[in-house]
């Protein structure tokens, strides 16, 4: 079988994981426990799922000139993922994500930098690798410009779009009209519809419900397609694992409830381990656990 093509438009940062025993107080220092550094970002651990999943993943997007930037290169490329749509801009350091994890909480801030440096005139450049991708998948870490000139360029090229509508913000009528499949968690499909008769959206719509599994409906009709059952280690990266399953098993042609059944084993097997990225299972680990 010839491998699905999957285009993913968005986000590439460098996670900067800070361990501490607590938050320090305001104007205060402490000595912390640990410290690493950890790709990530939403459109990079889509791209991963999706890659180690069997498929051949075009990114695109933006990294600064920098080390972060040249690092994240590498480890897209290390997952035999092409990386000839990202562009290293000059005026702009690479997206980070600033993590503290205390064990109490965890606080996070991320600072787009090159992710938000993508002017949407860009993607047309790009539109001959839009053209030829069995499904393209975005995520909300990229301006919504950017978002509804990709949207709008797979739409005219046929191509199948995925929008996994995080972080929550709204969307601009021409994405919804536009996109084939909406993605939102229990918390972003609250935002999603915001003041709209989410009936007009309800066949693109497909939601995560954690541990349950996914909600999805199919001429009027609402379907549950159940979680696995999994010992729970770390469930950071099990939407971004979801999608990028979801991506390849429509770019294979599996009809909708049997693609969001891989994902779900995708996803569940992907929060048994530690990390995002790091958890991410292989086409192996998910045929076997879907055998
Ligand atoms: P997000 O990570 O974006 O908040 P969810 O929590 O809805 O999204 O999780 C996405 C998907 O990951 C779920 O639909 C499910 O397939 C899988 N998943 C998440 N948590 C678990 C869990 N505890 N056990 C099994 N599968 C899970």
């Amino acid at each position: 079988m010839n491998k699905p093509v999957i285009t993913v438009i968005g986000s590439i940062n460098m996670d900067l994981v800070t361990v501490a025993t607590r938050f320090p107080n305001q104007g205060e220092t402490i000595l912390g426990e640990r410290f690493l550094t950890t790709p990530g970002g939403k459109g990079a651990n889509q791209a991963v799922a999706a890659a180690r999943l069997g498929a051949d993943v075009r990114m695109i997007g933006a990294v600064g000139e920098d080390a972060f930037g040249r690092e994240l290169l590498r480890s897209l490329q290390s997952e035999g993922i092409s990386v000839d749509g990202v562009k290293p801009v000059t005026h702009q350091h690479t997206g980070i994500a600033s993590i503290t994890i205390s064990e109490q909480d965890n606080r996070i801030i991320v600072v787009p930098g090159a992710n938000h440096a993508l002017p949407p005139e860009d993607l047309d450049k790009y539109e001959s690798v839009i053209a030829q991708s069995d499904v393209c998948l975005l995520q909300l870490e990229i301006p919504i410009p950017v978002i509804e000139r990709a949207v709008s360029l797979a739409h005219r090229r046929g191509v199948r779009v995925i929008v996994n509508p995080a972080p929550a913000q709204p969307l601009p009528p021409s994405v919804l009209e536009q996109v084939d499949f909406l993605t939102p968690n229990e918390h972003e499909r609250t935002w999603l519809f915001a003041g709209m008769d989410e009936r007009t959206l309800v066949n693109k719509l497909i939601v995560t419900e954690g541990a349950k599994g996914v909600r999805i409906w199919q001429d009027g009709q609402e379907q549950l397609i159940p979680g696995f059952r999994v010992p729970v280690v770390d469930t950071t990266g099990a939407g971004d694992t979801f999608n990028g399953a979801l991506a390849v098993a429509l770019a294979e042609g599996k009809p909708l409830a049997e693609a969001c059944r891989f994902a779900n084993a995708a996803a569940a097997l992907s929060v048994t381990k530690l990390g995002a990225q790091a958890g991410m299972p292989t086409r192996e680990d998910v045929e076997s656990l879907l055998a």
